[in-house]
């Protein structure tokens, strides 16, 4: 993905953001005081991170947080660690996750976070002074009822252990809410490591009846093998579906009777995450995954991925975004003349936040759900949101994409106009 990146670095992708807001804004006739305000992220918060690394040496890392809207509940998202985080990412980010929370109906705003590094090239204990220090020079700005941040890209839950820590000891208090998709045992929820990926395979499944395709028989492609790849590969194969491709940074591999998804996942974990060199599979160009052969197409990585230039030769006929962003606006319009479903990010990958808000529930509560309990309710709240917006992309005969603005910008505004804006 890093050549990818800095490939479409040039773009801004807030400017997709804004593409999609002013869309979905004509077509429900928004007040346009309140597009204003929807246009603009509410705190954008920037700190630059002097942090000892190993050597003795010191390195500054910029550090952001961005909480793009308040309106329905505190700010909810995940913080990056990528060489490519910048300001216009994580304004991007921030703003999907507004969307993504009223798509879902859970009642948080959105939020988002990133520090431009490479984590590949640190040690375990840089990592932990990195993010102890990005939290405690962001007390202020996070808060269970304030902001709360989950993993992302290159973070997990060992990452959100250190960052409840960090902020329990500044605070005095023991606030396991503050952060989301934490170890179990330090109060994360049972079924949030899968979540994201369980959430992929249940809105590509109600894509599928909805198109009457037969799950059993469709093949499927992913780019990015990570947290929300290998658990959408998992949810597909135990739907019934053949995964035939796979890709991460490193390497590509494809099997046309399928790939062995749990053995590849353990094969990844003893061979520093990668896939390449995989047996039972072929290798062939990462370049080429996105217009392979297959039914469905996950798109797993990183943003602006599936652009004008490759999206007509796209064969899948459901593309479910595992990712935030894959698709560039150019894109979606060439993917909707073809006839390729598109499940949008902003529903298609909800999975992990819905089980963040539930974790934040249970947290609160201080009693715990059981799995099984978990992924029930995760798959209610999946199927209504599909749901909702497959009814507003009949009403509106438009994109299951345009829908989901649709719903959730009429959501926020909705809930904006009633408090009324405090002048
Ligand atoms: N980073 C994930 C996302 O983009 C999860 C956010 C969360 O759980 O708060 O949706």
């Amino acid at each position: 993905m890093g050549r990818l990146r800095s490939k479409t670095i040039q773009v801004s992708t807030y400017e997709y953001v804004l593409n999609y807001l002013e869309k979905a804004a004509k077509i429900i006739d928004l007040d346009p005081n309140v597009l204003k305000i929807l246009k603009e992220p509410r705190k954008v918060t920037m700190v630059n991170l002097p942090i000892q690394m190993d050597d003795g040496s010191f390195q500054v890392f910029t550090g952001y947080r961005v909480q793009h809207s308040i309106v329905r509940g505190p700010g909810k998202g995940g913080v990056r660690y990528h060489p490519g985080v910048n300001l216009d990412e994580v304004k991007s980010l921030a703003a999907w996750m507004t969307w993504k929370c009223a798509v879902l109906g859970i009642p948080f705003g959105g939020a988002k976070g990133g520090i431009t590094c490479d984590p590949k090239k640190m040690s375990p204990h840089e990592l932990e002074r990195l993010t102890r220090r990005y939290v405690s020079d962001l007390m202020g700005v996070l808060g269970p009822e304030k902001d709360i941040p989950a993993p992302d890209v290159n973070t997990n839950e060992q990452t959100m252990a250190w960052m409840m820590d960090t902020y329990c000891m500044n605070t005095g208090q023991y606030t396991s809410s503050i952060v989301t998709g934490k170890p179990v045992v330090l109060g994360g929820s049972r079924g949030r490591h899968a979540a994201t990926g369980n959430g992929v395979g249940l809105s590509v499944r109600e894509a599928a009846n909805m198109l009457g395709m037969d799950l059993s028989k469709c093949t499927v492609a992913i780019q990015g093998f990570g947290n929300v790849g290998s658990f959408s590969a998992l949810s597909l194969v135990s739907l019934g579906a053949k995964v035939i491709a796979v890709s991460d940074v490193n390497g590509a591999l494809r099997n046309k009777k399928g790939l062995d998804v749990e053995a590849l996942i353990k094969y990844t974990k003893e061979n520093n995450g990668s896939i390449v060199g995989f047996p039972g599979a072929e290798e062939f160009d990462p370049q080429k995954l996105l217009r392979c052969k297959c039914d469905i197409l996950i798109p797993a990585a990183l943003e602006n991925v599936i652009t004008a230039k490759n999206a007509g030769s796209i064969k899948a006929k459901i593309i479910g975004e595992g990712a935030n962003g894959p698709t560039t606006p150019d894109a979606d319009e060439i993917l909707f003349q073809n006839g390729v479903t598109v499940i949008p990010d902003i529903l298609c990958n909800a999975g992990g936040v819905t089980v963040s808000y539930f974790e934040w529930v249970q947290d609160r509560m201080g009693y715990f759900w059981s799995e099984e309990d978990v992924n029930h309710r995760l798959e209610e709240h999946m199927v209504r949101a599909f749901n909702d917006v497959r009814r507003v992309a009949r009403e509106h005969q438009c994109s299951l994409r345009m829908a989901s603005y649709v719903l959730a910008v009429k959501r926020v505004s909705d809930v904006l106009l009633m408090r009324g804006v405090y002048a």
